[in-house]
């Protein structure tokens, strides 16, 4: 029938949930070192293990044929990794058929002057960037390698292009906590949604122990809400975060809290490694090699018999704590490898 464009389910996992969304690390490099993200020395995988930009095509493909609605790309840094545009290229066309809903990155911002044009003509609406601190000398501190100047000319030129923008701000105590109006007053005049991250206990990161950097959004958001009218919102990502209109402004405000609030209920989404590895939840070991059965064979039944292997085992929630006790990470795997 002309026109008609076929409804796929998605698969429903133990404990009825649909998934819908697929975060895939494109890569586990990055051309910054954020404190709370990488340690300053880093051992990255051998570029042998990565799966090719084909591969990532095909797993990603085959997630939309099982009724995966909205992607996302991630990392380490999505557009450091070497022709990423011609995989953002061709997983446009789950766009054009309506087999997908949303294309969409999370970037440091760091190449997005170069690619934010094409981004946006291959149908990336919206997309995420990270920015703790619009002061540049705290933004060298906190990146350790980024070029603030840098940053902002690619967030302007994301915005000429048409492209939303939601700022990442990771609240670290003593760093950036005393700056919080003045990125929501920013966001507000530039039109960009902004969304403040708790620390989450991931990876090794070197001196720094996470309970120096952890600060509960519960405080931070009931300290706003003395300067600012905080208007709950019901915008929903199936996420962790939970999102206000700032009257003020009229922008979106989201906080994503694991570790004050428990968000796995409407839990909506897998993830990806750059190596093949899916994680069924971020605050879990537990995980499904993919690039075996994808090796496999060239049919994509094997994959997509393990996809569905997989979802059948989705834990109901994680287990993040940062307390005194626990100066560990909960996961030992970086952000950067299951992709923020
Ligand atoms: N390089 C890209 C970027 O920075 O946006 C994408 C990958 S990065 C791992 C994704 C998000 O995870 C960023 O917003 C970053 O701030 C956040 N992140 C990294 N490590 C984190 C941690 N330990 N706790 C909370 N958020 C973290
Ligand atoms: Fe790189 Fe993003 Fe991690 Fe910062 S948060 S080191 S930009 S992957």
């Amino acid at each position: 029938m002309d026109g008609y464009i076929p409804q796929r389910r998605p698969i429903i996992d133990p404990h009825g949930r649909g998934i819908t969304y697929l975060r895939v690390s494109v890569t586990d490099r990055c051309d910054f070192r954020c404190v709370y993200c990488m340690a300053e020395e880093m051992t990255f995988l051998p570029k042998a293990d990565l799966l090719t930009l084909e591969e990532l095509d095909r797993v990603c493909s085959a997630f939309v044929g099982l009724g995966v609605r909205k992607l996302r790309l991630t990392g380490g840094e999505p557009l450091v990794r070497r022709n990423i545009m011609e995989l953002i290229r061709s997983l446009s066309r789950h766009l054009k058929t309506g087999d997908l809903d949303e294309l969409t990155i999370t970037t440091n911002g760091s190449q997005l002057s170069r690619y934010a044009d094409e981004l946006a003509a291959c149908g990336v609406r919206r997309i995420n960037v990270s920015l703790d601190t619009l002061d540049p000398d705290k933004f060298l501190a906190i990146t350790r390698w980024g070029k603030f100047d840098r940053v902002m000319e690619g967030i302007r030129a994301a915005k000429e292009a048409g492209i939303r923008i939601k700022i990442n701000a990771v609240a670290l105590k003593g760093v950036n906590d005393m700056e919080f109006d003045d990125l929501i007053a920013w966001c507000g005049r530039e039109g960009h949604d902004l969304t403040l991250i708790e620390v989450m206990p991931m990876g090794d990161i070197g001196g720094e122990t996470r309970i120096d950097q952890y600060l509960p959004l519960s405080l931070v958001r009931a300290d706003l809400a003395r300067r600012w009218t905080l208007t709950e919102s019901d915008h929903r990502t199936g996420g962790p975060a939970r999102y206000y209109r700032v009257e003020e402004t009229n922008g979106l405000l989201g906080f994503i809290t694991p570790l004050t609030h428990n968000f796995c209920e409407s839990c909506n989404r897998v993830r990806l490694t750059c190596t093949g590895t899916l994680y069924m939840c971020l605050g879990q070991e537990d995980a499904a090699d993919l690039k075996t059965p994808l090796r496999s064979s060239e049919s994509d039944a094997p994959l997509i018999a393990a996809i569905e292997e997989a979802i059948g085992r989705k834990p109901k929630g994680h287990d993040f704590v940062i307390d005194r006790r626990h100066k560990r990470p909960a996961v030992g795997r970086h952000m950067s490898v299951t992709g923020g």
